[in-house]
């Protein structure tokens, strides 16, 4: 919204680019679907793993002058004169980020978590080389190994996975697999298994094969700048994060490397898998990093995960069955099948009720991936929002009776009225 001070006459624009005047001239018809989603995101409490709340001053930085640099290269390297400014937001967005995560080189220009894999790839693997990551089925992301998506195609994935008894990664089962295939690169790191993986652990088994260790952290880079999470840096040769998810910055990528493969990882940015950066989401990035090394940040990471923590007991106290036994992250996978429910009927039936959550397929699921066995969920928005252990304790009471069979109306004025008393003032 642009506010204009009477007395002075300057103009100021707020956190909600969304609500200008402006748009609502030029743009009616989108100014309005812009409006009924902030709606709409009031009304519902927002459980989806992946999502947070960006804060008003990385949406400020967003959408300020950098949105129009053309920057291609890197900074002092440049395609395109008039990067001086461009540079030194790109500059501290580096420096904070090598800060943050305590990393040799930080490259902070991919578009997305899964355009940093690509990058990851690029720089360290030939077309065909041997991959070991964690199969689709037992939670790796698409980028580790999909057909669907280049990684599969471009590459020879073998799928590690977790025990069927206890739901752990089994290192056994990853170290046979390393002797056994070779592979040229082993990749940790899940969309929805929700504990941290044995760092020092699968650096070992990397050395032992000679193969390099990507850490795959979107989901948790949040927790690891918090400290609230036992960090890969030190481990990988490259660890692959998300500056959305928990962390709250725009929507994009992070790769962080050793100094030996600065060179290789920046080169596999740009010029080989993107051109031009976005300026913006520099200037995004940098102000997220700033803001995730506060206290307030870390306050906040922890207590996400303690939120978490109580969402699965609460789960498992309805006749849930959260994946491990429970979380270290702010994640939470549970089997839904002992109350007689797929996974995509219990996401059906939360969204309803205006309660926001993910089906998912369970490691050794025999329901089809298009239903599942179960849900996933995080607490990334919510505890953004100001929620705690006490809500979420609510919260998993709610989807409880959701699923038993309750009345959708009921338990959805419930859902509405907490969505409200929290809702984002932005
Ligand atoms: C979210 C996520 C991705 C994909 O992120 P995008 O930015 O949507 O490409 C990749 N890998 C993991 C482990 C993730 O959690």
């Amino acid at each position: 919204m642009t506010v204009t001070d009477a007395a002075s006459g300057t103009t100021t624009t707020t956190g909600r680019p969304w609500a200008s005047e402006a748009l609502h001239r030029a743009d009616p018809q989108l100014a309005d679907l812009l409006a009924a989603e902030a709606e709409r995101r009031a009304e519902t409490v927002q459980l989806l793993a992946g999502e947070n709340l960006t804060s008003p001053a990385v949406l400020a930085a967003l959408g300020g002058p950098l949105i129009d640099k053309y920057a291609e290269g890197y900074p002092g390297r440049r395609h395109h004169t008039g990067c001086a400014l461009a540079d030194a937001a790109e500059l501290l967005a580096i420096d904070r980020a090598r800060e943050l995560f305590a990393a040799p080189h930080a490259n902070v220009q991919p578009r997305s978590a899964t355009s940093a894999m690509l990058a990851a790839y690029a720089a360290l693997l030939r077309p065909g080389d041997g991959v070991l990551a964690m199969s689709l089925e037992h939670g790796g992301h698409l980028s580790c190994g999909s057909r669907a998506n280049f990684s599969g195609r471009w590459f020879a994935f073998t799928g590690y996975g977790v025990r069927e008894d206890d739901g752990l990664i089994d290192l056994d089962q990853v170290r046979e697999l390393a002797h056994r295939v070779r592979p040229k690169a082993i990749v940790a790191g899940s969309i929805s298994h929700p504990r941290h993986p044995d760092w020092a652990a699968f650096r070992e088994i990397a050395d032992e094969v000679d193969a390099y260790l990507i850490a795959s952290v979107a989901q948790t880079t949040g927790l690891i700048a918090a400290g609230a999470a036992p960090s890969p840096v030190p481990y990988a040769d490259v660890t692959v994060a998300a500056t959305h998810k928990l962390l709250r910055g725009p929507r994009g990528g992070l790769l962080l490397s050793t100094a030996e493969l600065a060179e290789r990882i920046d080169r596999a940015v740009f010029p080989f898998s993107q051109g031009g950066a976005a300026m913006n989401e520099v200037a995004g990035k940098a102000v997220a990093f700033a803001q995730a090394a506060t206290p307030d940040y870390r306050e906040y990471a922890r207590r996400t995960v303690a939120g978490a923590r109580v969402l699965a007991e609460g789960l498992a106290q309805v006749g849930m069955r959260p994946l491990t036994g429970g979380t270290d992250t702010h994640l939470v996978t549970a089997d839904v099948r002992p109350l007689g429910v797929t996974g995509a009927e219990a996401e059906r039936r939360c969204a309803a009720a205006g309660l926001l959550l993910g089906k998912s397929a369970l490691p050794y699921d025999s329901a089809p991936p298009s239903e599942g066995s179960g849900i996933r969920l995080g607490t990334g928005t919510v505890t953004t929002q100001g929620m705690g252990e006490r809500e979420l304790a609510e919260i998993a009471g709610l989807i409880g009776r959701l699923l038993a069979g309750d009345a959708v109306a009921s338990v959805g004025a419930r859902v509405r009225e907490l969505a409200l008393a929290f809702a984002d003032q932005r």
